[in-house]
């Protein structure tokens, strides 16, 4: 496992995991913690309402957490880092804490890749793109296709592997950190991500969200790492 701490707190934008929750009696082991969103629930408005981010963030992504806290009570996997528990997990078939602590560190990182707004790439990653797809329209064209591809739930990453760009689409809770690879951008398609806003147009979502508030300049730092 090569992702370290420091990634993780890079790619949340903000908390640090591990500290304690109050409710949570001293004698039981420390939990994890859902970092603040780092912008106000309608700053992703229009592209994603913030009808959908409130539901999103305060059910869904909440709702990830307090099952992991729930489950790892008591067990090893308190004790460990959010990105251990998923590596461990994932390892020993571990599938009900795996879901749980994948989609904890995968909506961490999702909600942190549009603070800051939109931004361009930076010069190197734009070459890296070229390279590796011909240029950002046919990056985001892939990834598109790709969200295309995922039957029911699921994700659609940009990942570094090897320093080379590459997109996945994996199903559920699936998560780059399971592959060994660097996440970049990473797109939720569960419906609950759009619904409410895009009904079941899940490619104009897709698109929408890649065009106008991925912040390309933090993917370009994710790459870097
Ligand atoms: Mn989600």
């Amino acid at each position: 496992m090569t992702f370290s701490r420091r990634h993780f707190i890079a790619a949340s934008g903000s908390a640090i995991l591990g500290t304690a929750v109050s409710g949570i009696s001293s004698s039981a082991a420390a939990a994890f913690s859902q970092p603040k969103l780092p912008y106000d629930l309608d700053a992703l408005s229009p592209t994603i309402s913030a009808r959908t981010v409130g539901l999103h963030y305060g059910k869904h992504h909440a709702g990830y957490f307090n099952k992991l806290n729930q489950l790892v009570q008591n067990t090893p996997y308190a004790d460990i880092t959010l990105e251990e528990v998923i590596s461990k997990s994932n390892l020993v078939k571990d599938q009900s804490i795996f879901n749980q602590a994948a989609q904890a560190w995968n909506h961490n990182f999702y909600w942190a890749q549009f603070k800051g707004g939109p931004q361009a790439p930076t010069d190197s990653f734009k070459v890296v793109v070229e390279r590796d797809f011909g240029g950002m329209d046919d990056l985001k064209k892939q990834m598109i296709e790709a969200s295309d591809r995922v039957f029911g739930t699921g994700w659609v990453w940009l990942v570094n592997d090897n320093n080379k760009l590459e997109i996945l689409a994996l199903q559920d809770a699936g998560t780059p950190l399971a592959l060994s690879k660097i996440p970049v951008i990473g797109i939720d398609v569960w419906e609950h991500a759009y619904y409410l806003d895009y009904e079941n147009r899940r490619t104009e979502h897709v698109r929408a969200v890649l065009d106008k508030l991925v912040n390309w300049r933090y993917a370009s730092e994710q790459f870097q790492m």
